[in-house]
């Protein structure tokens, strides 16, 4: 058994908060974060019959992708079926979670899950909704401390580039203070001024952790005041966004790639438009309904698109673009990250020992039937 925001800390990791769009509704969304959790049960949308199957199978917390509570409500009529799904819920104790665009968009997420489903390799983010702001450190630090900063910045996540860390570039070269009449100086003595050897440490780190960097690098420097400055770069490392675009290791025809994408994914939705006599290789998709990106796809070369919730006059442009479209369903192209999400806690609840189970909903059925 472990509190609900050891839960949430561990989604925060896998799909963090401020990859959400501005007007999504990301996190707990009814529940407390210090109610206890034995049970979770992973779902697409929180729906009234995955209410029921959480009470009658005793889970305690749903993580779903689609956010259970969006609009501001006035009134809370347990008549409606809104109502009483959250009477439901509150009266079963039953904590609610969502991650929404910030899974969409996270690396390992939904976008990723369902390029994985299509085969697709060389992935990158289809549109750029976050870049990771990098800091340069540098500090002076006389040298038997050396080593013990450079770890001790490194161990509060400095110096990580890419798939490499503890990164670092040191030099030595000669430091001058004068300590004054209040002084408590670590080396010197008051009012004569000191030339001392130092070895100057330099690094980079991402902004969200400055405060932990600096905690740690003056935690570990032996001076009332270190020398230390930090500089903002242009450096990216990290870009996250909506859709992905990739390829596909064997180009193949249309009718070919329709037939895969149909057939490894989920639910009752499925149609497509024609856009070109190319075999398809370059291919861009976004989960849930994504055509507004249609024409960012065109425009990187994609010669088709998959995403769900096509519209007529979409489906048209796509034509006019000479893009292939494929409307696989906002259900098709969403469900697979369910099974994904309760993987991912699975996996924390073994390494963690939390002592919990942890289960993906494989009930749910697209809204839409063909005929
Ligand atoms: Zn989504
Ligand atoms: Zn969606």
């Amino acid at each position: 058994m472990i509190k609900c925001q050891v839960v949430m800390n561990a989604m925060d990791a896998f799909a963090p908060r401020y990859l959400a769009e501005d007007w999504d509704n990301v996190g707990l969304l009814i529940g407390s974060p210090a109610q206890n959790v034995h049970k979770i049960l992973t779902c697409l949308d929180v729906t009234e019959s995955i209410i029921d199957k959480a009470i009658a199978e005793g889970y305690d917390m749903i993580v779903s992708h689609h956010p259970f509570l969006f609009r501001s409500m006035k009134r809370i009529n347990t008549d409606k079926p809104l109502g009483r799904m959250i009477q439901k819920l509150l009266s079963h104790n039953i904590a609610v979670f969502a991650a929404h665009t910030n899974l969409d968009t996270t690396f390992g997420g939904v976008n990723d899950v369902l390029a994985q489903k299509l085969n697709l390799t060389d992935l990158k983010p289809l549109t750029i909704s976050y870049r990771e702001e990098i800091l340069k450190l540098g500090v002076n630090v006389p040298n038997d401390y050396a080593d013990a900063v450079r770890q001790a910045i490194c161990k509060a996540g400095a110096g990580f580039i890419d798939n490499y860390s503890d990164c670092s570039f040191q030099f030595v070269g000669e430091g001058r203070f004068t300590p004054l009449e209040n002084a408590t100086p670590f080396i010197g003595t008051q009012d004569k001024n000191e030339v001392v050897t130092e070895t100057r440490i330099e690094t980079i780190f991402p902004a969200k952790i400055k405060n932990r960097v600096i905690k740690a690098l003056l935690k570990a420097h032996p001076y009332e005041v270190p020398a230390y400055d930090i500089i903002p770069t242009q450096n990216v490392y990290h870009e996250n966004g909506l859709g992905r675009i990739g390829k596909l290791q064997i180009p193949m025809l249309l009718t070919e790639f329709v037939k895969m994408v149909k057939e490894n994914l989920p639910g009752d939705t499925f149609r497509f438009v024609k856009g070109n006599d190319k075999l398809v290789q370059k291919v861009a998709l976004c989960s849930g309904a994504g055509v507004e990106f249609l024409d960012k796809a065109s425009m990187q070369g994609a010669d088709t698109y998959v995403t769900g919730d096509v519209k007529y006059h979409e489906a048209q442009h796509a034509q006019e673009l000479g893009i292939n479209l494929i409307d696989a369903g906002h259900f098709g192209t969403e469900m697979p990250v369910v099974k994904t999400l309760a993987t991912y806690l699975q996996n924390e609840n073994i390494k963690n020992k939390w002592q919990i189970e942890v289960t993906a909903d494989t009930s749910a059925q697209d809204v839409f039937t063909t005929i």
